[in-house]
Order: structure tokens, then sequence, then C-alpha cells
């Protein structure tokens, strides 16, 4: 049996989806200019699962068809095992050096960490969570997930917002759910299969029973509307002048549910305030999710590493000893969260029969990465000067032979000639400073919550007895009738 392939992925997008962007409704999302470039990339992923020099690294056979599918869905019973998945999400990450934060591993590490943690659910949900699990791993479908409610008014919990704003359950029977308002940004909706849909944040039981929800829903599931952020893709004029945005702009999406019907065999929570919680944190489903996030990131920040380190030889500064000094930094600070993604696996625990990467080591890195990633930019502006700015309007310049000539005499590096200097710097600008650049570092800053929220977990997570044991152990060891060591002495 052969793996899914990038053909299937495209095949499968062409589900009728009620894709909406600027004013129409998207026909066909893998034609689409705002789309298709970014929708080639993610369906490259399946390629590289189809390739067979890379199939064992990538992918491993269903324990139910036999037929190949990705690692993403492996859960481990082993420290070996954990390792060896991650090596197959850093391979995934590294073909697009880490700009697809919700590439289909990520909700896929959510739902496999909850089925690590089934026993958290009631009998109904937990046959529903495990069929859903054999039928997503055995299609190796690409899912994202909605699980913040939309910003309006965060002074209140969801049950003070205007009516019809957060997605609420609205009827119940015999068949499923129905469910009614919107869902805060899910990022890739535009290219995935289906859509866990939940709720992350903090709900208030006696009030916020009906906002306490979790479902898989298909893209094209009626009553589902998507409704698309401005594409960089479509304003990119081409792949020389935007590398990364003309292909790896994965998009990011309002979900409007207009009585959306979702069967109970599709439904894991439904009215449970304290579940709606306990699925992310009494599973390893967090932890196994922002643990492929951390990897991801860990793939991007070498790849800026990489960046910085070519600035510095394309403008003829490596040699200064302040520019090795800055870029000795930037390493270091890429070697923190390598040494703490291994950490993770080094101190990881079971979970059952399942190896689970170690919680407070993941949110020590959420919090550090999180104030990282502005930095690391930081120090690649600090790096090039005016060099991402000092640069030809567009590739349409280069048909000129006259500004051709120009180009020629005016883009000098010690390094690379001037198209290749001008085409490194389009690259550094759409990493560092781009609309494309700047949309990654709200998504670093965010996607896992608002700063004060890993703070949180880390606060929560962190050994403190062991830590207060030592403050306490030194001072049981002295009173006010301790030996007075001056007395002593004499
Ligand atoms: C690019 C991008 C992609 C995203 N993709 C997804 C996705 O795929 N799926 C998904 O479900 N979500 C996604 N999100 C949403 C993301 O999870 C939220 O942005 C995040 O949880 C923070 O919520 P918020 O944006 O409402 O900010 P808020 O919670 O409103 O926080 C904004 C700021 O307000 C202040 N603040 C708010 N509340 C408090 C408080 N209680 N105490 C103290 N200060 C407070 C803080 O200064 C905080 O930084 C994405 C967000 C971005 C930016």
């Amino acid at each position: 049996m052969s793996p899914k392939t990038g053909r299937d992925h495209l095949e499968s997008l062409r589900d009728g989806r009620a894709l909406f962007y600027r004013g129409e409704r998207v026909a066909d999302v893998t034609t689409h200019p705002a789309f298709r470039q970014a929708v080639a990339t993610a369906a490259g992923l399946f390629d590289l699962n189809a390739d067979p020099a890379l199939r064992d690294l990538l992918t491993f056979s269903s324990p139910e068809t036999g037929r190949p599918v990705s690692r993403m869905w492996e859960l481990p019973e082993s420290r070996d095992a954990l390792v060896h998945r991650r090596e197959a999400l850093e391979r995934w990450a590294e073909s697009h050096c880490g700009f697809l934060g919700r590439s289909p591993d990520h909700v896929a590490s959510c739902i496999s960490g909850m089925v690590m943690g089934i026993e958290a659910f009631d009998d109904r949900a937990a046959g529903a969570l495990r069929d859903y699990y054999r039928h997503a791993r055995d299609n190796d479908l690409y899912l994202t997930y909605a699980i913040i409610n939309p910003q309006a008014d965060r002074g209140q919990g969801a049950a003070g917002q205007a009516e019809d704003l957060v997605l609420r359950l609205v009827d119940q029977d015999a068949a499923g759910i129905t469910v009614r308002g919107a869902k805060m940004l899910a990022t890739s909706a535009i290219m995935a299969n289906e859509v866990f849909v939940s709720c992350i944040q903090p709900l208030q039981a006696g009030a916020d029973e009906p906002f306490a929800l979790s479902f898989v829903i298909p893209m094209n599931q009626p009553g589902l509307k998507i409704l698309s952020r401005k594409s960089y893709e479509a304003e990119a004029p081409s792949t020389f002048d935007n590398p990364l945005a003309s292909r790896f702009d994965e998009n990011d999406a309002v979900l409007w549910f207009e009585d959306v019907r979702v069967p109970w065999d599709r439904v894991f929570v439904a009215g449970d305030t304290g579940m709606c919680a306990r699925q992310f944190h009494a599973t390893p489903a967090h932890v196994y999710q922002n643990y492929q996030s951390q990897v991801r990131l860990m793939v991007k920040l070498r790849f800026l590493a990489g960046l910085g380190r070519r600035i510095a030889e394309v403008n003829g500064t490596l040699g200064f000893p302040q520019v090795r000094e800055t870029l000795g930094q930037l390493a270091a600070e890429v070697a923190m969260v390598e040494g703490m993604v291994a950490g993770m696996e080094a101190k990881g625990s079971f979970h059952g029969r399942y190896f689970i990467p170690d919680r407070h080591l993941l949110y020590a890195a959420q919090v550090l990465t999180q104030q990282l990633y502005g930095k690391v930019i930081g120090t690649l502006r600090e790096l090039s000067g005016g060099g991402m700015i000092m640069l030809p309007s567009g590739i349409e310049d280069f048909a000129d032979p006259e500004l051709r000539a120009i180009i020629g005499r005016t883009q000098r590096s010690p390094a690379v000639g001037p198209e290749e200097r001008v085409k490194f710097f389009r690259l550094a600008w759409d990493a560092v400073g781009s609309e494309f650049a700047s949309r990654h570092a709200q998504y670093e800053l965010f996607y896992a919550g608002a700063p004060f929220v890993p703070k949180g977990h880390s606060f929560r997570s962190y050994d403190w007895a062991r830590a207060t044991g030592m403050v306490d152990g030194v001072l049981s060891g002295y009173g006010l009738d301790g030996p007075a060591l001056k007395a002593a002495a004499e």
C-alpha cells in the first residue's frame, strides 16, 4: 500500500468548502492566486512521505490497515520512539524552514495526545475519540484547530459577550449537536481537511456550559464559513521578490458556524466546562501539540541563524570581532532551544504506556522563545543595516538593460554577484521585515497564548518543592539560639 501523496491532498481540497476571499467565494483553493502556492507547499509534505528514500523516516504502518501514514500519528511507547518521531517532524519542518506554523503535524499531535490520555474521557466520548483518531490517522488527514474565542471584550467571559459572537451549543438531539457563532483564527484552515473546534480558554462552571465544546468536522461541513485574512501570497509579485510569502503563507481565517450540525461520533465534549480544560491538560495533548511547535520553531531559528551568517558574509562584515560576537550570541540562542528540545526528551516520562516530553521544560521553552523570536529578528536587522532596503523595486528592473547595468554597479558584495545579492536580501527581508515576516512575529508571540499564559503554565508545573526545599533546609539549620560565630572564634 502506498502513502497519501501531494496529489491526493490537492484532490481532497476540492470539496466545495465555503471559503471567502475579497468578497468572493473561492471555487478551488488549489488554483486560486491567493492560496495555490501555499497549498502546493503543504501538499509537498505528503510527497516527502511518498519518497522511497524518506518513507521509513517519515511514515509508519497503520496498526489497523498496514498503510504507511505520517509519523505525526505515532504514539511513542519509549524515548527512542519519541526521538524517532521528532526526527520526522524535524525533516518536515526543514522543507518549509519552520514557516508553516500549523503544518499537519501540529493538530495531529494534539489529537494523538488526547488519545494517549483517553482515560480522562467518559465512555461515549472515549469511543468517539478513538474512532476519530483511527479515521484521521488512516486517511492521513490534515487537521487545523480553532480553540480560541474571538477577541471582543476580554474583560468579560464567554457568556458576557454579544449574543451569537462566541461559538455555542444551540441544540442537541439523538443524532448530535447544533452549534452557532465564531471562532478566532484557524491557521491553515484553507488547506486542511478537517477542523478540531474547542475552547482552551478558562470557562466558568455555572455560566459558560454552552461554550464548553469539543468536536471535529470537515472543512466543507454545511453551515461552516471560512473567512480568510488578506493573503500575502496574492500580494507577492514573484518568488524572486517574496520567496517566503509566495510559497509559505499558510493563512489564518475566522470561522463562522451557522447552525452547523455535528454528529455525536465527532463530539468529544458538550456542555462540561471542566472536561473542556481536562482534554488538554489531564491528557498529554497540550504538551504534545506544543512540543511539535518547539521542534518546528527550533528549525526556523536555525534557518534564521543561517540568514544571519550569510548577511555578514554578503556584507563583508564577518571578519569584524563585534560581528562574530553577535553571531556567537545568535548561535548560542538557537542552541539553547535545541538543548531544550533534547532536554524535554531526555527528561520525559510515561503517561500510562506512552512516553511524553517533560512538561515544565516545554513550558519554559515557550516562555523563553516568545521573548527570543523578536530578539533574533532584531539581531538580523542589526546585522543587515540598509542592505535589505537598498534593493531594486522588483524583478522587472532586471529586464531593462539600462537599469540592469546600474544594478550591476550598485549591488556589490565581496561574496556574491549583483543578482545573487538582490536575491539574498529579498529572502532576508521576507523573513525579517515584510508583512509576511511581521505576521510571523505576531504568530510566534501568540500561537501558544498571550505571554502570560505559558508563564502561568511554567509557574504551575515547576518543581517548586525541590527549589524551596533547599531554602527551607538552609533556614532549618540555625536560629536565634544558633552558634555565635564571633564568640566561637574568640
Ligand atoms: C498569527 C496567529 C495565528 C493563530 N492561529 C491560531 C490557530 O490556528 N488556532 C487558534 O485557535 N488560535 C490561533 N490564534 C489565536 C491565538 O491562540 C491567540 O492570539 C492567543 O491565544 C491570544 O489570544 P488573543 O489574541 O485573544 O489575545 P488576548 O488574550 O486578548 O491578549 C492580548 C493582550 O491583552 C492582555 N491581556 C488579555 N487578557 C489578559 C489577562 N487575563 N490578564 C492579563 N493580561 C491580559 C495581554 O497584554 C495580552 O498580551 C492565532 C493567533 C495569531 C496571532
